[in-house]
């Protein structure tokens, strides 16, 4: 008889977006009429750049040309890409990341899930408190957490509450954990991690044998020059993190597809006789076995990315959500909300009023609004009272949107 992973029925039956969509939807049946505005999921909306996609449609061309037709690329992605990636994403920074470093994927979210296979079963793992869900299902998927409670925390995971006290960047544990998740600028929240608050990090990992798995997926947004951009501008990160990074955010590729993920060569963990592994070997193995590379055409088109005409275009691109969020930022503070995030990231955080739930608050904004955002409290327990809103949306959107919900603080 054919058996499943058990560690699937412990999974919270993907809680928050199937919940808000069953509200949105009971809400559209009942009111076909309303003009309901979705700032809730943390989708982009805009076009892809020229560049990328002139790039594209050229590599779709050399497809259809005997002499430059590509079959299987290299499983880590093309050598032209990896090169431009390592010399300015990091090299430019002053980060010490060469281009064997980088592997090439589809996705970030692929990444941060495959990431485990080369992981034992029995580190301790850190999460914050709220928290971008898939560290925490591919854990409870891998058999890493016991079951959760009523308020959705997995026993086994160690939780690190982010909020306004801690200016939503966590304390240090007390205790020893193997794996750590970070993720600057955050989602939801939209806070970042100062230099200071990094290098933190970096020693408490380097001095109890842990590895740091760091999201960088919204880097693109830092406009502050003082906030790191990478976790290997950290010195010492070469020796205790991973970095994942992708160009959904920046340049639109959420439907388009392409990541990657930084394996230092000098990064390494146990074996179970005590010896110490080289975890680029274990990843690179990885790829090897269970991926074949991202498509040609797509690598192109993240490589038009580094070119002149895409920097510009992907700069223009992250400037117009950014300036969405600061219209989002100054019509909420202006009807009295108290707002964090927003700055240096496409999501703006925003205290409920007179301490109402997440869920309350939600429900408030679809039926008084027809504005859907996301509750606070789907990201984890200690985001209870607290809502997100993406700038990710058109500046119509935008625009009516802050209006409407204003218009219910007068
Ligand atoms: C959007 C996002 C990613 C990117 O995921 P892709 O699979 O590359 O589209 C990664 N991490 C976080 C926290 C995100 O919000």
């Amino acid at each position: 008889m054919a058996t499943i992973n058990d560690n699937y029925l412990k999974l919270k039956a993907g809680y928050l977006f199937p919940e808000i969509a069953r509200r949105v939807n009971k809400f559209a049946t009942e009111n076909p009429q309303a003009p309901i505005i979705r700032l809730g999921i943390g989708d982009v909306t805009e076009p892809l750049p020229a560049a990328c996609r002139e790039a594209m449609i050229k590599a779709v061309e050399d497809m259809g040309d005997r002499d430059k037709f590509k079959g299987y690329g290299p499983e880590q992605g093309y050598a032209w890409l990896r090169e431009k990636i390592a010399a300015q994403d990091f090299q430019a920074r002053g980060c010490d990341i060469s281009a064997d470093e980088i592997f090439i994927s589809d996705g970030s979210k692929c990444d941060n899930g495959n990431i485990l296979d080369i992981f034992g079963d029995n580190n301790s793992i850190a999460v914050t408190d709220p928290v971008y869900p898939v560290y925490v299902d591919t854990n409870v998927m891998a058999g890493h957490t016991g079951e959760a409670n009523e308020k959705g925390e997995y026993g086994g995971l160690v939780y690190l509450p982010v909020t306004a006290e801690n200016n939503f960047t966590a304390q240090i544990p007390s205790q020893k954990v193997d794996l750590i998740y970070l993720c600057f600028p955050n989602n939801p929240t939209g806070a970042v991690a100062t230099r200071e608050h990094l290098q933190a990090w970096v020693d408490y990992a380097k001095a109890n044998g842990s590895i740091i798995f760091f999201d960088a997926a919204y880097e693109a947004f830092i406009s502050d020059p003082t906030i790191p951009h990478s976790i290997y501008e950290i010195p010492g990160a070469r020796d205790c993190a991973i970095e994942f990074r992708s160009f959904s955010k920046n340049a639109g590729f959420t439907g388009t597809r392409c990541a990657l993920s930084v394996v230092p060569k000098t990064l390494t963990a146990k074996a179970s006789d005590g010896s110490d592994v080289e975890l680029w070997k274990l990843w690179n193995r990885r790829q090897s076995t269970k991926f074949n590379g991202v498509s040609y055409v797509v690598q192109r088109g993240a490589e038009a990315v580094y070119s002149i005409e895409g920097q510009a275009q992907t700069k223009a691109l992250v400037s117009f959500y950014l300036e969405n969020a600061k219209i989002i930022r100054e019509q909420m503070s202006a009807a009295g909300l108290q707002v964090y995030g927003g700055v240096n990231a496409p999501y703006v955080w925003v205290k409920t009023p007179d301490n109402i739930t997440s869920w309350d608050f939600f429900d408030k904004l679809l039926f008084n609004s027809n504005v859907v955002v996301t509750p606070g409290s789907g990201f984890g327990a200690a985001g209870e009272g607290y809502f997100r809103i993406s700038a990710f949306n058109s500046r119509d959107n935008v625009n009516e949107a802050m209006k409407r919900i204003s218009a219910q603080f007068k």
